[in-house]
């Protein structure tokens, strides 16, 4: 199979198209999904999670799942629109995910792949990765061709005060995890090193722990904030930058000892190449719905092993159990469970380990009822 870039549509000789791996439909859905509790950050709280459902069925019978996670409810309704514009041009296609990102992509050159465009495009990928692994009765990772097998995880917490951090981290240890990550940036920075100690005195002194500063500061008053914190034995700084300030994360990682890790707001893998050619992180963290969905997660996985640096996964928890069994440089499943109320299907936590949930492909088995209930018109 060929493909023509200038009319982003693949060339397939009719002798070899397996009709019944035809896409016949997308149904777009959109939930507006509570949390169990509200996210706190230094940028902003989230209470509920906007989502896109999206279901790619194929002439098989077979039905493909993915979610975009939006975070404002006003992206709701241009990104559903978008991916049912998407569905028009892909219906009757063959349900081929790497044929229909090229496609799709190729169709927006123009536009770019940031924002509403890059997230629907990576929808599509990871519902075809998701029909086709169900299609070949075989969890995604199989089809990726890696087995499936428990990935280290860390609880992914709010900003909270020291003693509501505490008490959090309890519940956490008796879930199961043994790793954690906490919103940094209190106004108070004594309170971030307080923060700190308040897991070790609960989970041990050799706790794994990560901070997120999420974007809220300059490059200089991050490295004035982690001259302080570098003593405590952080396992990495997230974002102690503006997301798009590839030269200001480069300079806080070359002042400070803690690694800085960045990632979750590439956009595609070309973002990444730069963030990574100018030094800007000791570790990455793509994010499946803006570098590409699966298709793009592989070509990510590829260039963190080709430059050394350990992944970890942002969000989509059922998805990135599966890709970080097929990333060679893989470190820690990061567990923010935003869809978790509309999966009836989620992977379980034991010992510090997420194990895949059960079932075919990336596991989402859809929750109509709580659906129906969060339904958004
Ligand atoms: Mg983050």
């Amino acid at each position: 199979m060929t493909t023509c870039e200038a009319e982003g549509k693949p060339v397939v000789d009719d002798a070899v198209v397996d009709d019944a791996r035809v896409i016949e439909r997308l149904t777009v859905r959109k939930v507006i999904a509570p949390l169990p509790k509200p996210h706190k950050t230094a940028s902003g709280t989230v209470e509920a999670a906007p989502l896109v459902l999206l279901d790619i069925m194929t002439r098989d019978g077979v039905t493909g799942s993915s979610y975009l996670f939006v975070y404002t409810p006003m992206m709701l309704e241009p990104v559903a629109s978008l991916l049912r514009a998407f569905g028009e041009i892909i219906t009757a296609e063959i349900a081929e995910p790497g044929d229909i990102t090229a496609q799709l992509s190729a169709k927006c050159r123009l536009v770019g792949n940031q924002g509403a465009t890059g997230m629907s495009i990576s929808a599509i990928d990871m519902a075809l990765w998701d029909n086709k692994a169900r299609a070949t009765g075989q969890p995604l990772a199989s089809c990726l061709g890696f087995s499936t097998r428990p990935v280290r995880v860390y609880d992914s917490l709010g900003q909270m005060s020291p003693d509501e951090t505490a008490r959090e981290v309890e519940q956490s240890l008796e879930a199961g995890f043994r790793c954690f990550k906490v919103k940094a940036g209190h106004e108070n920075l004594a309170t971030d090193v307080a923060v700190v100690r308040a897991i070790r005195a609960v989970a041990g002194d050799d706790c794994w722990i990560a901070m997120d500063f999420n974007q809220a500061f300059t490059p200089a008053e991050s490295i004035a904030r982690m001259q302080r914190l570098d003593g405590e034995s952080v396992a990495w700084i997230e974002e102690p930058a503006r997301a798009e300030d590839h030269y200001g994360h480069a300079d806080v990682r070359r002042a400070i000892k803690t690694p800085v890790q960045t990632g979750e707001n590439w956009w595609g893998i070309a973002d990444m190449r730069h963030a990574l050619a100018v030094g800007a992180s000791d570790h990455v963290m793509p994010d499946l719905m803006k570098i590409g969905g699966v298709t793009g997660w592989q070509s990510a996985a590829a260039l963190a092993m080709a430059e050394a640096k350990p992944v970890s996964s942002h969000l989509f928890c059922e998805y990135s159990v599966h890709l970080m069994t097929a990333t060679p440089t893989a470190l820690m499943l990061e567990w923010l469970d935003v869809a978790g109320i509309v999966n009836g299907n989620q992977p379980t936590i034991s010992e510090g380990y997420a194990i895949p949930a059960p079932g075919d492909g990336a596991g989402l088995v859809w929750d109509e009822s709580t659906i129906a209930r969060y339904l958004v018109a």
